[in-house]
Order: structure tokens, then C-alpha cells, then sequence
């Protein structure tokens, strides 16, 4: 088997091998960008919204604009697209510190939020430092429904928990995460959205929806959920975005999130875009081909590394509702070959090589190979992992499949190279 097989023949053999796949990811960029241009028509984007405002940015047409195709293609009410929202986590948070107040309670019904949430919930209970700023330390409390066997939702463990008239706000974390679980499709939020909305009517529903965006047809909002966030170096970004975040759905409560980003009182109405209007729509309107590219990308990477012997999440054949494509390497040595072997494939810094260390809001050292345009950007090609058991590599993004195709041949012939395969 293995490393006898050139990297070259591993990927042809993986591409004869996901053609239905393949098929389908076709069919949903067309679907997702016929619903992209038309948002851009309905919203009448013209050549004088590109330009873009400074300091407050009072009255920018271009602002309103973006965020005008932002609810429609999201179809949500409102939106909130900012550069000045510095990430997902950001995004997120803002939404969280929104809607929340004292005595309320957040619940989780996707199992454990992503790493960089742990802190902004804070520890349970009355141990919350103050000077944390925590939701904790505001009072605000925390229940967590874990996931099924198989990774899915507790449908009935949901509908018990959300019987708490404190619960007042519903989060869903549609990726994975940094973790082996299924990402959550668009028809299990459908259902836990009409759980929600008959068994807690005043709970507002919230989808973390960071890297779920155009991988399916139809977003959290179209099915009920009321507020979704996320980051613009991810999938919405289209890999042209230099930075920012986005909210989206029902109008009030992107507003009382718009006041905790901006300021109470003062909300929508500020924030300049510092000539990033264009970039902002170019990406937005590229994503579902770029996000559909990516997919492609995962796909040919788990075939290939199935072909390999390793254990992968989603299989080929799996159906995908995030763009990360888990291998599991099941040694810091290999993962760290892996991450060299995409440095290398990496338009930018492919000299570097890339070296475990902390990160802010990650409790373990991360290895990340990046050699992206935008720093951090996780849709253009990148492959990160924490250092823990059972070592496995989160690969993702790829505004082309052809250069996800030579990332992974440069993967395969590292670790041939260091006799790990
Ligand atoms: C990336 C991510 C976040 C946080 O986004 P940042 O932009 O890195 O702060 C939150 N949730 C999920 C599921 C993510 O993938």
C-alpha cells in the first residue's frame, strides 16, 4: 500500500473516486451563487458604493449596502458587516454579551463551544473573577446538552433542558471545531430551531455559524434561527476580505448585538469602512465558488488519506456541513510533517517552517501552517492542530482545488520523507 504509491497517482486515484461527490458540490455553488448575484441585484450595488467612508462613517452607502447582502443572501432581516469586528470570536462574543443580561442563562446544545468561547463564558458557577469579564462574572449562567453517541443532537436532552424559563438564549455550533464530531447540517438546525421556538418561545436561537457558510443551500436564518455570526477571513470572505466579522438576523437582535460592538445608544449607525467596501463585496460574491473549491479540496484530502490508512472525519462520501477535513495522524511527528508539508505548498512563507507555540485563547500549544495573503485566513489553504491526543490535523480552505491538490501531494511526499507513512 502506502508510501510506495507516488503522491501524484493518490490524488488522480482519489479525483476517479469522488466524481458523484464532486457532482454535487457543482450543483451547490450554482445554486448558492445564483442566490449571491441575486441579492447583489435586489440590493442595487453600484460602482459609487465601492468607495467607502473614514472616522465615524456617518451615512456610508456602502455599508449599508454590504450589509444589505448580507440579510438577503442570509435571509435575515438585518445585518451587521464590519472590519472594526476583529474575528468570529468577537462576533460571537458581541452577540452573546447582547442579548444576555444578569440572571439569564445561555445554553449549549452542541456539546462544549469552541475554544475560544470557554473564556468568554467563564467557570460555572460563583467562582467567576470579576476582572474576567466573563458572562460568568456578569452573572449570567451556563447548561451545556451534549451531543449523541453519534454526534448528533440530543433532540430529547434538548427539549428538557430548554424547559428552564432562564434560558434565554439557544447556542448551536454548527463546525466542529477543533473536534472529531460531525459538523451539524442545515436539516438537524431545522429541527432543534422548531424544538426550540415550540418548548422555549422566549429563548432567542443562535448559530455560531464560523465555517458553515455556502457549504449547503440554504443558511441557519432560512429555517429559523434568529441571529448567526461569523468571521470574514472564513468562508463569507471569498479569501478577499482582509479582516472583519459579520452578524445577521432579526433585526432587533442584531441591533442590541450592534450596540455591545459599537456602543449602546449609537449601535449601526457608526462605523467607517475605511475603503474596505470593495474587497468586502468582491469576497462575498466569490465565496460559494471558493467555499465549493475548498469542499472539493477535503474531499480528494480524505480519500487520500483514507487511501493512506489514517482514520478520517468527514469520509469522502460523508455528507459535509463545514469545509474542515479532519485527518487523524496519531503522532506529534506526523502532524507536525503535515503542517510542513503545506507551508511548503503555501503561496506565501512557503520557506518557513511552521513550529508549535501558544495562541491566545487556546489552552494548547497550536501548530498552524498559514502561508496565506491574509494573516490567519482559514479559507485560504491552512492546516492547523492542537498538540493533544489523538493528533489529529484540521485541514482546510483552498481558493482552488488544483492548489489544495498540490498541498496535499507536498503533505504525502513529507511524510514519505520522514518514513511516517
Ligand atoms: C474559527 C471559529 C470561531 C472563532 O473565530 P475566530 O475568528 O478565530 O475568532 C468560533 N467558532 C468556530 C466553530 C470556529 O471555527
Amino acid at each position: 500500500m502506502p508510501a510506495a504509491v507516488p503522491s501524484r497517482v493518490l490524488v488522480a486515484r482519489a479525483r476517479e473516486k469522488i466524481r458523484d461527490q464532486w457532482a454535487r458540490i457543482e450543483e451547490i455553488k450554482q445554486v448558492n451563487q445564483a442566490r449571491m448575484l441575486e441579492a447583489f441585484r435586489d440590493a442595487r450595488v453600484s460602482e459609487h458604493h465601492l468607495g467607502g467612508s473614514t472616522g465615524y462613517g456617518y451615512g456610508d452607502a456602502g455599508r449599508d449596502v454590504l450589509e444589505e447582502v448580507y440579510a438577503r443572501v442570509f435571509e435575515a432581516e438585518a445585518a451587521l458587516v464590519r472590519p472594526q469586528i476583529a474575528s468570529g470570536t468577537h462576533a460571537i462574543t458581541a452577540c452573546l454579551f447582547g442579548v444576555l443580561r444578569p440572571g439569564d442563562t445561555l445554553l449549549s446544545i452542541s456539546g462544549p463551544p469552541y475554544d475560544t468561547l470557554r473564556k468568554v463564558i467563564g467557570p460555572e458557577g460563583a467562582c467567576a473573577p470579576s476582572d474576567s469579564g466573563s458572562l460568568a462574572a456578569f452573572g449570567i449562567g451556563y447548561k451545556e446538552v451534549p451531543l449523541d453517541r453519534d454526534g448528533g443532537l440530543d433532540l430529547e436532552g434538548i427539549k428538557r433542558a430548554v424547559g428552564n424559563p432562564d434560558v434565554r438564549m439557544v447556542l448551536l455550533q454548527r463546525s466542529r471545531g477543533y473536534s472529531l464530531r460531525p459538523a451539524i447540517g442545515i436539516s438537524q438546525i431545522s429541527e432543534a430551531a422548531k424544538l426550540v421556538k415550540s418548548h422555549a418561545p422566549q429563548a432567542v436561537f443562535f448559530v455560531d455559524n464560523c465555517y458553515g457558510e455556502f457549504v449547503e443551500t440554504l443558511e441557519p436564518p432560512a429555517v429559523g434561527v434568529d441571529l448567526i455570526a461569523g468571521s470574514l477571513i472564513k468562508n463569507p470572505g471569498g479569501a478577499l476580505a482582509p479582516g472583519g466579522g459579520y452578524i445577521a438576523g432579526r433585526s432587533r437582535l442584531v441591533e442590541m448585538a450592534a450596540g455591545r460592538v459599537i456602543a449602546p445608544g449609537i449601535g449601526r449607525g457608526v462605523g467607517p469602512t475605511l475603503g474596505l467596501v470593495r474587497p468586502l463585496l468582491h469576497g462575498v460574491f466569490t465565496a460559494p465558488h471558493v467555499v465549493g473549491e475548498a469542499l472539493l479540496g477535503a474531499v480528494i484530502a480524505a480519500a487520500v488519506f483514507e487511501d493512506l490508512g489514517f482514520e478520517v472525519a468527514p469520509r469522502y462520501d460523508d455528507p459535509r456541513a463545514d469545509v474542515i477535513q479532519v485527518i487523524v495522524l496519531g503522532s506529534q511527528e506526523r502532524v507536525l510533517a503535515f503542517c510542513t508539508g503545506i507551508q511548503r505548498a503555501s503561496p506565501v512563507d512557503s520557506h518557513v517552517n511552521p513550529r508549535p507555540g501558544p495562541v491566545p485563547g487556546y489552552e494548547d500549544l497550536v501548530v498552524m501552517a498559514a502561508g496565506c495573503f491574509i494573516q490567519g485566513s482559514s479559507i485560504e489553504l491552512s492546516a492547523d492542530a492542537p498538540l493533544r491526543p489523538p493528533f489529529a490535523v484540521y485541514l482546510q480552505g483552498g481558493v482552488c482545488k488544483e492548489h489544495v491538490e498540490l498541498g496535499i501531494i507536498s503533505v504525502v511526499d513529507e511524510l514519505a520523507a520522514g518514513n511516517l507513512i
